[in-house]
């Protein structure tokens, strides 16, 4: 399979250069070429199917020109270490939780992908992952790579500007994940990641890579849900609707992935809070970036959704099949507090505030199209990772999961760096 660039279809490169360089040269999204349709008789079989052999069904889909076989068992192995149940909430209303992985969010799972075809493409090739993170990447990246062979990963994050959970989730595993403290903030943080990217020295003597978000590594593993979800949904309507808490929009395009190599979902929602560049778009409005607000869900304040334009691609730039697939709906952190209390007082399940934007995307949709869907909402990460939020909406305490709780008894291993590229460099020399 080759990829090609959003912003240049006739840039194709193979799979290792679309996951080593992340973003194309011309700024765009990679893409696979191709989207192939996964044969009928998966679609039949797949209640029977386990969510591994779904991820490898998948893969090979997508893959299987460029990874023998044993590594697409080994890299899904390696990525569906854990489950995602599907749970139900309300009569026709499901949750997906995906937060059963080691940060407690779905952003372990194109994490531990990402690291995993990074190491089988590299081969004996060591590759050295540059993160500048301000809190939730660092943790996902260090704890998807973490003992990887052949990847080393380096976090650079601002000194005192990280919660303790947070910091405690990088700095605390050791290994092949070094953790820097930089004196400074986090734009600093990131000019010396670039700076690096683009130094001819160090880029002779190492292979560098970002592992950011919008990696096709990182992005391909997300659809392995959509079609677990779908396989155990015990379908007494006759369409089903998914609602997807949005930042990026990586989740939702993947789940439009899922559904264009022919998993029958009729509806996806783009539930966003007042972030809500792409509802308005949707909507009949012009795709106009904005600067993000801040709000309680603040893992989608987004003003700039990066994967927008995997989002057209997909429909093949056709603006008119993407509306008609995706409806937006955006919420304020009112509306969202409301659904946390409502839903923890009607069925008892208790809603993280970015699945509670979804919730509600879900439940509002559903009302226009009365006894027409099985709908599903994506819990996108554990209520205990907004503790306070939760906690003070709720009016009652919740416990941190052990996974979580296990980190803050760790010990702390940084090495201090001084806000200066020359000490930067010298250290990845050394
Ligand atoms: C990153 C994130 C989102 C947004 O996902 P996108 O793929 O960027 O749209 C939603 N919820 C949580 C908890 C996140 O960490």
């Amino acid at each position: 399979m080759k990829f090609y660039s959003t912003n240049d279809q006739n840039h194709l490169v193979s799979l290792k250069e679309a996951v080593i360089k992340g973003l194309a040269p011309d700024q765009g999204l990679y893409m696979p070429e191709n989207i192939p349709r996964l044969p009928g008789s998966f679609f039949e079989n797949i209640s029977q199917l386990s969510f591994r052999e779904i991820g490898y069904e998948v893969t090979r889909a997508l893959f299987a020109e460029d990874l023998p076989e044993q590594q697409i068992k080994e890299l899904v192995d390696h990525t569906l270490e854990f489950d995602a149940p599907l749970v139900q909430v309300e009569d026709h209303v499901y949750t997906l939780e995906l937060f059963h992985g080691p940060t407690l969010a779905f952003k372990d799972f194109g994490a531990r992908f990402c690291s995993k075809l990074m190491s089988l493409l590299l081969g004996k090739q060591q590759v050295k992952v540059l993160v500048a993170t301000s809190g939730d990447t660092g943790s996902a990246v260090a704890n998807g790579f973490y003992g990887v062979e052949g990847v080393e990963v380096v976090i650079l994050y601002p000194s005192g500007k990280v919660s303790e959970l947070q910091e405690k989730q990088f700095t605390t595993l050791g290994g092949n994940v070094a953790a820097l403290e930089v004196e400074g903030c986090f734009d600093d943080c990131q000019k010396m990641v670039k700076q690096a990217f683009l130094d001819p020295e160090l880029n002779q003597q190492m292979i560098l890579t970002s592992a950011n978000s919008i990696n096709i590594a990182r992005w391909i593993p997300q659809s392995f849900y959509y079609f677990y979800a779908y396989s155990r949904l015990q379908k007494k309507r006759e369409k089903v609707a998914f609602a997807v808490p949005s930042g990026n929009f990586g989740n939702l395009a993947a789940g439009i992935l899922a559904e264009r190599m022919g998993l029958p979902i009729d509806k996806f929602i783009a539930a966003t809070n007042v972030n809500k560049v792409v509802p308005d778009y949707l909507a009949g409005g012009a795709f106009e970036a904005k600067p993000s607000i801040q709000t309680i869900s603040n893992s989608m304040d987004v003003g700039n959704p990066s994967n927008f334009y995997r989002l057209l691609a997909l429909f093949g730039g056709d603006e008119s099949g993407l509306k008609a697939k995706v409806k937006g709906f955006f919420y304020s952190d009112e509306q969202t507090r409301s659904a946390m209390k409502a839903v923890k007082a009607t069925s008892g399940y208790t809603l993280d505030p970015h699945g509670a934007v979804a919730y509600l995307g879900l439940t509002d949709f559903m009302a226009q199209h009365p006894d027409a869907y099985e709908g599903v909402f994506l819990e996108t990460a554990h209520p205990g990772k907004f503790q306070a939020v939760v906690e003070e909406t709720l009016g009652t305490k919740i416990s941190l999961p052990d996974r979580l709780a296990a980190f803050l008894k760790g010990k702390k291993k940084v090495d201090q760096l001084p806000n200066d590229y020359g000490a930067f460099k010298k250290y990845l020399l050394t």
